[in-house]
Order: structure tokens, then sequence, then C-alpha cells
């Protein structure tokens, strides 16, 4: 009699690993769902179903999850799981490496609640497996509406549920509260000022408008960095590339297209000089298809004296492992671990929120 795995958990985190290359999200939905179906069998009717070959009659087990969990159950790595562990992205050098171990947060998630696709409550787990000391939800804001914006009530209504999320998980981990606002074409934040002051961290992003012309735009990006509430300028150029960083592996590229977007324009020197000036983080955001700010610029944020927060903007659990990406990126430019907001603890972290200039 051999030991049984967790067959769930090795979905899950089939499930993860997908998402961290990049795939497609019909594949990742499939595990996904097919560990959700399975979390609510009995250890002995999932055993049962294995042994006679009817779980894919429960609704979002497909005949690939089947075999995973077959294998599982059998007490074998699923081949599946063998086969993404094996090519699993190259390491990082040794000062992307060091980044990395340095930072014990994400200051820029999304849940289902807006675009992401998984609940708080699953984002959070794989943050805590990932060794994080805490994850700031800053889900998108009312005007941002085909991302599904939390309006001030909903808002309201998240802080709630988040704490009593928070109740739930284990100590030494923590969601922070946060909101990634849309900077609007007036520089103002699409949020209540009472609702921003309330929140443990505040992420702003220019979502509409990208192409303004260049006045029109470092008009509007200085008056959201010196919004008191302002924490950190979200993917600073709004550019969006379409190719892969080294490391990443697998075809994936059917199920989302690729987008490309220039820059846009802005005055650069001045919007560093006044993130610096109020102390504004500039956000790295590790994404793989933004890649925001490009390096050139975060060489001037550094020269700026800015403070950066490496995010990864995850909409998914297994992309909060993509803040490897920023890392390389932030450790080509010099930047050093003491100007990373989110290798502080999130007591440091929210001091700094709510004492800035
Ligand atoms: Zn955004
Ligand atoms: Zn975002």
């Amino acid at each position: 009699m051999v030991d049984a795995r967790d067959p769930i958990a090795d979905l899950r985190r089939i499930a993860f690993l997908l998402e961290r290359a990049n795939e497609a999200t019909y594949r990742v939905r499939a595990f996904r769902s097919a560990a959700k179906a399975l979390a609510g069998l009995s250890a002995a009717e999932l055993t049962e179903r294995a042994g006679n070959s009817t779980l894919t009659e429960l609704a979002g087990v497909g005949d690939v999850t089947a075999r995973c969990v077959a294998e599982s159950l059998a007490g074998e790595e699923p081949v599946y799981l063998r086969r993404l562990v094996a090519t699993e992205g190259s390491d990082l050098d040794a000062e992307a490496t060091a980044l990395r171990a340095a930072l014990r947060g994400d200051c820029h998630t999304h849940s289902d609640w807006s675009d992401g696709g998984s609940p708080i409550e699953e984002m959070a787990l794989a943050a805590v497996e990932l060794g994080h000391e805490y994850l700031v939800l800053t889900d998108h804001s009312p005007r941002l509406t085909v991302a599904r914006g939390l309006t001030a009530e909903r808002l309201r209504r998240q802080l709630d549920h988040v704490a009593q999320v928070n109740a739930a998980l284990p100590e030494g981990f923590r969601i922070l509260t946060g909101i990634e606002v849309d900077i609007l074409a007036d520089g103002s934040l699409d949020q209540d000022d009472d609702l921003l002051g309330r929140l443990d961290v505040v992420v702003g992003s220019v979502h509409s408008g990208l192409k303004d012309e260049r006045s029109k735009m470092t008009r509007r990006m200085l008056k959201a960095v010196a919004n008191p509430h302002l924490d950190i300028l979200g993917h600073v150029t709004g550019r969006m590339v379409s190719s892969r960083p080294a490391g990443v592996t697998g075809p994936g590229d059917r199920g989302h297209r690729a987008r490309t977007r220039a820059e846009s324009d802005f005055d650069a020197d001045a919007v560093f000089a006044a993130c610096a000036e109020h102390d504004t983080a500039v956000e790295i955001n590790s994404r793989p298809e933004r890649q925001d700010p490009p390096k050139r610029l975060i060489r001037r944020a550094l020269e700026a004296g800015c403070r950066f927060a490496i995010n990864t903007d995850a909409h998914a659990p297994g992309q909060l492992d993509w803040q490897r990406f920023g890392c390389e990126r932030a450790a080509l430019c010099g930047v050093p671990a003491d100007r990373v907001i989110n290798t502080w603890s999130a007591e440091q972290l929210v001091a700094w929120t709510h004492h800035r200039p």
C-alpha cells in the first residue's frame, strides 16, 4: 500500500505553475475547476470514483485532470506536474535572487471582486505559500467598468470581508487593504477621499487617455503624484510589450492575443522628481506583457532618488510569483533593496503610507 498524495493540492499546484508560466487561461481553469469540484467530495468517494473511472462524470473534471487525480491517489507525482516542474524557468542571477529574497510582500494584486480570476482567500493562501508576510489587495476603482471596478459601497464591503479573511489566516501573514485607483483625466483619483484615507496602500494608475499629448499627461501625473493619498504610481508608461521574458517556458500564446501598446508620452524627469519630492514610490510592474517602466526609465527614477515597489499586478495566484521578473529588471538597473518599499515589514509599510509628507 503506497501513501496517496493530496490530489487537490497537486491540481492546485499545476494551476499555479501554469499561471506562473503565463499559459492560456482556459488551461489553468481546467485544473482550478477540477480542484474546486473535488474539494467537496469525501476521501472515500474520491477514491471510489477514481477506482471505477467516474470522476469525469463530475462537472469540471475532464480526462486530463482525472488522470492526475488517479496518479496522485496511487502515490505518484502526476506526469503533468512532473513535466511542468522539469521545464520551469531558468535561475535568476545572484543579485536578482537576493532582491527577490528581500521582498516581504506584494503591493499590487487583484481578486475576483474586480477583474482577477480568483477569490481573495485563494490569492492570500498562494502568497502565504510563497513566503510573503503580506499581500496588498488592490482591486480597481469605479470608472474602470470593464474591470468591474469597485464602487465606494462595494469597497466598504470588501474591507469588512478582508477583516474576516484575515482573522482566519495563519499568524504572521495578513492582507493589507488597498486599491488600484484610476488617475482621471484631470489628475484626480477615482475614489472617495475618506475611503482612500482608510486604506493601507493606494496604487494609482493611468488606464484611459494613454495617448494624451505630452503636456497634458505630465500635468495629469504630476497632480496625482502630489496627492497625499497616492503611495505608489502604478505601471508608469502604460506600455504593452508582446515579448516574453527569458525563463518563461511553454507555448502559451493560444488564448491570449499579443497586444502591444506604445509608452504614453510625458516628462519623465519632472514626474520622477515629483515622486522623489512627495515620497511616492515608482512601481516596477513585473507582468511579462508590461515590463513597465522600461529599464532606461527605472535608471532615471533611481537617479532622481525615487523609492520603488516591485509588484506583480497578479490577477491569479500563480502570477504572484512573477516578482522575480521585476527583480531581474531592477537588479539590471542597480536598484538597491533599501530603495524598495516591499522589503519592509507590513508595519513599516503602513507606517510609511500613513506618514508621508
Ligand atoms: Zn492597472
Ligand atoms: Zn492592476
